[in-house]
């Protein structure tokens, strides 16, 4: 293999090509990104960059140390086997790492909607978060819950509206994400829940109800979609994601995929998985490249999450969908500090959500990895380690 082309200049990416060296391969590297930036880190746009503190996240990446040929500004618009077409001109490639992301979904209508997803994005954000400005944010996910948290911090005046019955509902169903209500209040957000947007307005939102939300700013925060519309009529199978196997290969031969546009089958959970979080981008590439260069290595973590929203570290670990019940450790109307636990009938844990309590993440975490089984009544007693449950 004399050429590697990495699509895709995110934290996946650069993982590739810094995996790519790693496990020895010599040749000629190219990596091709849609943005004019060098790769950046995307977790600190809505935390640090949105709250004044940091400029730029950029990565750090000696990329000329890896001899990389960096391609910015340039998009991949399509793929045939052994080439990349690109918005300027074709690539050769004997090997080829698809780490394009996902791009954010936006809603109907003729009004300004602000998303966050690029480093542009939050610095246009954030000239927009001022004091009294009128916020709306569509969707209270992760990374609506995060904005809402700097714009009630810059003295804006935050309503976030959300469809479901509680904030990080999709992520975490009702009953955990519901322990997260009190926060809004507290920052002096008000939370619209049960509310669906119908149109976003010149001036504001009208939900489908009829009702209507005057705001300065709006911000669309429901979620985002695998970037792979370039890879239409490719080879290359495309289903929620670049389809991989449990070794991140894809349906075309000497092709991988990683990060969140990548859906790749877990040994581990018996299932098809695609994470849109941090450490899949960071982790994946080690694998990918492995496979690439003809080693045999298997990407079967146990995915793992952080978010920091209004002044409390929230982590996850696991995968919460073959779990029967949940139990609380600590009680969150009187403790600062508690964690949420998934549990699969036989009592080995699934998934663990934990507030200000990262060595219960940590211990929560190797306890998935390990599947053993838990004391439940020790488990409910914050006062007892988890590793010792
Ligand atoms: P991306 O970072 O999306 O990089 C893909 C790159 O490919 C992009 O630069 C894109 O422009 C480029 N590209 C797309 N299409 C093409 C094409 N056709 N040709 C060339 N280039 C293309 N995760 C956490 O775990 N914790 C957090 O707290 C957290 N906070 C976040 C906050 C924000 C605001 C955002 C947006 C994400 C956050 N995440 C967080 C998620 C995490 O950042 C992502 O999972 C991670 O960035 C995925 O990396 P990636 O390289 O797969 O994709």
């Amino acid at each position: 293999m004399d050429h590697v082309v990495v699509v895709g200049a995110g934290l996946a990416g650069v993982r590739s090509v810094e995996a790519l060296r790693a496990h020895g391969f010599a040749g000629r590297i190219t990596l091709v990104g849609e943005e004019p930036h060098r790769p950046y880190d995307r977790p600190p746009l809505s935390k640090a960059v949105l709250l004044g503190q940091a400029d730029s996240t950029v990565v750090d990446s000696d990329l000329e140390a890896l001899d990389v040929r960096l391609c910015l500004g340039i998009a991949a618009k399509g793929l045939r086997d052994g080439v990349v077409e690109t918005t300027e001109g074709e690539l050769d490639y004997d090997g080829l790492v698809i780490a394009t992301g996902a791009s954010p979904v936006r809603l109907r209508g003729e009004g300004r909607q602000h998303v966050l997803r690029t480093i542009d994005d939050a610095l246009a954000l954030r000239a927009q978060l001022v004091p009294g400005a009128r916020i709306v944010v569509i969707g209270a996910g992760w990374i609506g819950a995060e904005v809402a948290t700097a714009a009630a911090k810059a003295g804006c005046a935050v309503t976030v509206i959300e469809a479901g019955e509680a904030p990080l509902s999709a992520a975490l169903g009702v009953a955990a994400g519901g322990h997260t209500i009190p926060w809004y209040g507290k920052a002096g957000v008000e939370l619209r829940l049960g509310a669906m947007v119908g149109s976003v307005d010149p001036d504001g939102v009208t939900l489908m109800s009829g009702a209507r939300i005057e705001a300065d700013v709006i911000l669309t925060c429901v979620g985002v979609r695998p970037a792979v519309d370039w890879l239409k009529g490719s080879a290359v199978a495309v289903e929620d994601g670049v389809v991989v196997d449990e070794h991140l290969r894809t349906s075309l031969a000497n092709v991988v995929a990683v990060g969140d546009c990548a859906n790749w089958w877990s040994r581990r959970f018996g299932r098809r998985m695609r994470v849109e979080h941090w450490d899949t981008a960071l982790g994946a590439p080690d694998t990918a490249a492995a496979t690439l260069l003809g080693e045999v290595a298997v990407y079967d973590p146990v995915p793992y999450f952080w978010s920091e929203q209004f002044g409390h570290m929230v982590q996850f670990a696991g995968h919460r969908g073959t779990a029967e019940r949940l139990l609380l450790r600590g009680d969150p109307l009187v403790d600062e500090k508690w964690a949420v636990c998934w549990l699969a009938a036989d009592d080995r844990l699934a998934a663990i959500l934990t507030v200000d309590r990262p060595r219960d993440l940590v211990q929560g975490r190797r306890v998935v990895e390990g599947g053993q089984r838990l004391d439940v009544t020790r488990l409910i007693n914050p006062a007892v380690t988890l590793r010792d449950c």
